[in-house]
This record gives structure tokens, sequence and C-alpha cells, in this order.
């Protein structure tokens, strides 16, 4: 492959991610032609500066299909040379990626972009009476991505540790950009609240690899295509077999076009042998869900349901699905309701069957959105999913036939009243679309 000049670089990814986070003419890109070991120095074909996840990802994945090497930067103050520019490559400064996402003084944790600041996190949980530890003389500019990279480690390290002691989880984004998540959270500050921490929504999503991406990445080109003024125009991605992953497929509800997930669902519902654990944020399932539920149970099968407690984000949702409780719990159905957060996860565990999307299986969700799920058939992967839902049940009211038999008549009149406004508004809509 002959080396890709910086024109070529800046036309392909000028397609992908914004012009203005690219830096191309020696002038602008000088500064970063050293890190703080100042006797090297060397300028890239180009710099970038993204300012979102979604752009790292593209623009590795182009550096990766052109063959053009990258080198991450942090502040730059690095003194063994790690973030001095290729001269064929291209230069991702993650300075701009300084968002502390959450912090969590109970626990004396903090999730973070890469590209935050050491003093940045001190001072942000300093009304905590906290500090981060391990603290390079450098703090006040260096990112704890370059800590993460360099172990690095102040005068406080004899007491608490390097970055790997205070370090739990680190999320990486590989060169080849091949990866794609699914699962219920949106990309909103309803479900992270930046100002209330606690109160993020209790989320699962899944991380995929492999080749089933390729049917991820072809739905979202087809829904982008159908509704978008301009084609997305992607190459085709030809993701490579994992060595050790399990069987997985993509299945789609669109309004009543396709009934994939639906359809699987209900099948491996009637299929299950030994359990069948669901989860939803919204359960106002159908006629058919809820029967087949009741008979699975019926077979002696230990049927679970995971649902919201009282923080929600739709009480009238919650007490409409709260009219079912009765006859599900007599049919030998166990509920669960989740109390720390809202719980807006929808994953369903069939034996060794597992799905996982952003589909809550409701009759609004089945009959009108457009939704996607991941299934995995992987005794692992329900091993995993099953420990998260024992951990989920421990942080739960389990609501037992007698209990429910003895809630009051406030309580009961809630429940017809949002199962009235549930049916009619079901009815209009169809009247609608009529
Ligand atoms: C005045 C001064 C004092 C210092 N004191 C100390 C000290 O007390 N203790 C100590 O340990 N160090 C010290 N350092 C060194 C340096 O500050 C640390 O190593 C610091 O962690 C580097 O962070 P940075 O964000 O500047 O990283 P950079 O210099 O930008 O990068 C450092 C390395 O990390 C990689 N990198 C950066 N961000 C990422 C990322 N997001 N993903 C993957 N790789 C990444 C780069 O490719 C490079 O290899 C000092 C430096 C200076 C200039």
């Amino acid at each position: 492959m002959s080396p890709v000049t910086s024109t070529q670089l800046l036309q392909e990814l000028r397609q992908v991610v914004p012009r203005n986070i690219l830096l191309d003419s020696a002038e602008a890109m000088r500064p970063f032609e050293c890190d703080g070991l100042s006797v090297y120095r060397q300028l890239p074909l180009l710099v970038a500066l993204p300012e979102e996840t979604g752009q790292v990802q593209w623009i590795l994945r182009t550096c990766h299909r052109l063959g053009v090497p990258v080198v991450t930067r942090g502040a730059g103050t690095g003194l063994s040379g790690g973030a001095l520019p290729i001269e064929q490559g291209l230069l991702l400064v993650l300075t701009k990626l300084n968002r502390i996402i959450d912090i969590d003084p109970l626990n004396r944790t903090a999730r973070l972009q890469a590209g935050v600041r050491n003093l940045a996190i001190s001072e942000a949980v300093a009304a905590h009476g906290l500090y981060y530890a391990p603290d390079p003389s450098s703090q006040i500019a260096c990112s704890i991505g370059g800590n993460v990279a360099e172990n690095s480690g102040g005068v406080h390290c004899l007491k608490y540790g390097l970055t790997v002691h205070n370090v739990m989880e680190v999320r990486l984004l590989l060169i080849d950009g091949e990866c794609a998540f699914a699962g219920g959270a949106g990309l909103t500050d309803e479900v992270e609240p930046p100002h209330a921490p606690g109160l993020q929504w209790r989320e699962t999503m899944v991380e995929i690899h492999g080749p089933v991406l390729a049917d991820w990445q072809r739905l979202f080109a087809e829904s982008w295509d159908r509704y978008a003024e301009q084609p997305l125009g992607l190459p085709a991605a030809t993701p490579a077999a994992v060595s050790d992953g399990g069987k997985g497929r993509v299945t789609v509800n669109e309004a009543r076009r396709r009934m994939g997930i639906q359809r699987s669902l209900l099948k491996q519902i009637k299929r299950a042998e030994h359990r069948i654990w669901f989860a939803t944020a919204y359960f106002i399932p159908s006629w058919t869900l809820r029967r087949r539920l009741k008979q699975a149970a019926g077979r002696g099968i230990d049927v679970r349901l995971l649902l919201p407690g009282p923080i929600t984000d739709h009480p009238g949702a919650r007490y409409a699905s709260r009219r079912y409780y009765a006859r599900l719990l007599h049919s030998g159905l166990r509920i669960f309701e989740y109390t720390p957060r809202f719980f807006h996860a929808k994953t369903v565990l069939c034996d060794d069957w597992v799905t996982i999307g952003s589909c809550n299986f409701d009759r609004w969700n089945l009959q009108w959105n457009l939704e996607a799920n991941q299934e995995i058939d992987d005794p692992a992967m329900a091993g995993a999913v099953a420990a998260m839902f024992e951990a989920d049940y421990a942080n739960s009211v389990e609501q037992t036939a007698e209990a429910w038999a003895q809630r009051g008549w406030h309580q009961r009149l809630l429940e017809w009243f949002w199962r009235r406004v549930e049916r009619l508004s079901l009815k209009i809509r169809h009247r609608r679309r009529r």
C-alpha cells in the first residue's frame, strides 16, 4: 500500500467527522510536534481533536482502513516521548474529551472521559472532602488517559498506590473501530443526569464484535437511507470472526412490517425448560405473551419478571402494568420491583438464550416502533446475564400474591384508571392509522 498523503487522509476523514476538529497546516500542528521530551520533534500528517467518542471511533476505523498509524496524545506532558507524532501518521489528541460523567462520593468512584485533567477530578470532588490520590507533579495539566498509559503517580502513591491501583475499569477503543453496542440507553441527560449521579437509569448494554456487526451496520444504513436526504454510503463491513465468540443474531421489530423480536421471544418462551427471566421498563404485554408466560410457569419453569419500582419516568405505565400482577402471581410467576433507580434495561434470559436491546416487548413498542435486539445463544453469556439478574433481584422488592391482595383501594383505583388511559390511547392510535 503506498503511503497516504495528508490531503487524501483529510478528504477521507471529512466524510465522517467535522472539518473543524482536523488540523492540517504546519502552523496549526506545531504545538503538537513533541511532548514533554522536547528534544524529539515531528509533525504528523494530520492532527485530530475529537469532541465525542463516536468521532474517535470513525477516525480509528478510517485510519485502519487506509493503513495510517495513529499516536494518541493526552495533555502531552509525558517525559518518555510516547506522544511524539509519526511523520506518516495521525495524532489523535483527546483533550476535548474532558467530561466528568459522574461522581459517586459514597463509593469514592468517578467515571470520566480520557481527556479529563487530574486536578479537575480533585476540584470536582473537593466538596465531598475527597481528592484524586495518584498525583504526578504534572497534575495541573496531565490527563487521566495519559496517566493510565504511563501508570503515573506522585507523592501520595507511597500511601495510595499508582494509577493502576486506583483505576477500576477502562473502556478501550481499538484501532479497527469495529464494535457495536446494543441496549436501551439513550444518549440524553435524562438517562445520566449530570447533577444527580446516583439517579442514572439502570441500563443494560451489550458490546458486540464479529460477523454479526455487518448485520447491525446494514440495519443502521437501511434505516438511515430511508429517512435521510442523503444516503449514508458506508463501505460494506466484513468483520472477522471472533475465535471465542458465541452464536448471535440481530432481530428487528418494525411496526407490523417486521416482527422478528416478538416471534423469536415467543418461540424461546415456549421452548424454555428451566428459567425465563424477563426484565423490561414498561410491562404492558400482549395477551399472547402473558398467556405464554403463565403456561410456562404452569409447566414448573422458574418465570420471573424484573420491573421498575417507584422510581420511573412514566408512573402511569407502571400503574397500568401492575394491573396484571394479581393474575400473574396466581399463575406462579415471581415479580421483582427494582428500587434504587429507574430500571430501564430490557433483557430476557430463557435457559441459555439471551436477548438484549431496545425492545420493551410492550404493546406500544411492538406495534409502532422500530426496535432492534441482539440475541445470543451461549452458556457463558447466559451465566453472566443470570449473575446480573441475581444482583438486580437483590436490589428489588419481591411482590407476593398474599401481600399484593392486601393493597389499598387507592392503589387499585390508580391501576384501574391508568389501564383505561392505556387502552384508550391504543384505540386512538389504531383509528389514526386506519
Ligand atoms: C513537570 C512535569 C512533572 C511530572 N511529574 C510526574 C510525576 O510526578 N509522576 C509521573 O508519573 N509522571 C510525571 N510526569 C510525566 C507525565 O506528566 C505523566 O506521565 C502523565 O501521566 C502524562 O499524561 P498526559 O495526559 O500528558 O499524556 P501524554 O504525554 O499526552 O501521553 C503519554 C502517553 O500516554 C498515551 N496516551 C495518552 N492518552 C491516551 C489515551 N487516552 N489512550 C491511550 N493512550 C494514551 C500517549 O500515547 C503516550 O504514550 C511529569 C511531567 C512533567 C512535564
